[in-house]
């Protein structure tokens, strides 16, 4: 097998050899895996001393603040295993470029640490696990968002499925799509700022604090997602037609749909300073993100967010000086003694 170049190398369908990490093609993938490495956390490292005794105090919480913590560790405990699986049991294997690959696998370990985060909760706050890990089955708003990921799943998953018919290219296509603009990027919005705005308020800041350090995750699996959609457009032109466009623009607003869908039944009355009605002012600015970010034009132009500090907490510049007030020193490898 001869040496690899720059030029042979693609986001699918690359026949050059996979085993040749170097010389780089897509720096931003590259640079993206130092990233998530740089911003390595644990969910046992955060306190949860506080929200034990919220949990357990009897007028502590209201039953609609309860109702938004459930249903969140309800959710996220499923969506991320979903994303997980898709990803290394779909995703990684069609993604044909060794630095993507590289981020792929750190991403993928994000997403057991974020389950393992919401199990952290679970067991800190003695919840019924059965009836947290069941919720997409048995809750209709929770079980609606997975059930549409599941779909686009499917097929991309089944072993013998295989990328280089315009079909399939397109399935790859709507896969990424689904799991990252839709799932991570729009099916994660409305339980992040109810949880992170409760936090803000000082309740359940320990929870808060874990879906703090996911959101920053995630803001990175979504722009990459949304880096690999467009180089895949890029190199492929011929995918990205006009029927490709609208069902692409169809995926977006239906999810939209679900999620405020989701944000009613999650928020039966006025919470945290939130309501369905500004959650779905939110969610369409949110959407019109994604459609923009893919190329495709807003759906409600002019749409604002009603959560400013949301954007805040997700920028990169203010959460380092969050990262560096952390108390926790790590055990990297700089920390062993060969003495
Ligand atoms: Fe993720």
């Amino acid at each position: 097998m001869s040496r690899v170049t720059v030029d042979q190398k693609m986001m699918i369908n690359c026949r050059a050899d996979l085993n040749q990490l170097v010389p780089l093609k897509y720096d931003w993938a590259w640079q993206k895996y130092l990233d998530g490495c740089a911003n390595h956390w644990m969910p046992q490292e955060v306190n949860m001393t506080a929200d034990i005794a919220l949990w357990k105090s009897k007028d502590g919480l209201t039953d609609d603040e309860r109702r938004v913590i459930k249903r969140s560790l309800g959710f996220f405990s499923t969506a991320d295993s979903l994303v997980a699986n898709n990803l290394v049991l779909a995703v990684y294997r069609l993604i044909t470029n060794p630095e993507c690959r590289q981020y792929i696998l750190r991403q993928a370990f994000e997403e057991a640490i974020h389950t393992h985060a919401y199990q952290y909760c679970v067991e800190s706050l003695s919840m019924d696990e059965g009836e947290i890990f069941n919720m997409y089955h048995e809750v209709p708003s929770v079980a609606a968002k997975a059930e549409w990921g599941l779909r686009y799943t499917g097929s991309i998953a089944d072993p013998d499925f295989k990328t280089g018919t315009p079909e399939t290219d397109r399935a790859l296509l709507k896969n990424l799509i689904a799991y990252y603009c839709v799932l991570e990027g729009m099916f994660f919005y409305c339980g992040f700022s109810q949880i992170l705005s409760m936090g803000r308020r000082n309740k359940m800041t320990g929870v808060a604090e874990q879906f703090q350090y996911i959101l920053r995750d995630e803001s990175m699996h979504l722009n990459f997602g949304i880096d690999v959609i467009n180089q895949i457009k890029i190199e492929n032109p011929q995918l990205w037609d006009a029927q490709m466009q609208s069902e692409s623009r169809d995926m977006i607003l239906e999810a939209t749909q679900l999620e405020i869908d989701y944000a009613r039944d999650t928020m039966p009355n006025g919470i945290l300073g939130m309501n369905a009605g500004t959650m779905e002012e939110y969610l369409r600015f949110i959407a019109n993100r994604r459609l923009v970010q893919i190329g495709l034009k807003e759906e409600w132009p002019g749409a604002q967010t009603p959560f400013p500090w949301m954007s805040e907490i997700m920028d990169l510049k203010k959460e380092k000086n969050f990262f560096e007030t952390r108390v926790t020193d790590y055990q990297t490898g700089g920390a062993l003694a060969w003495d």
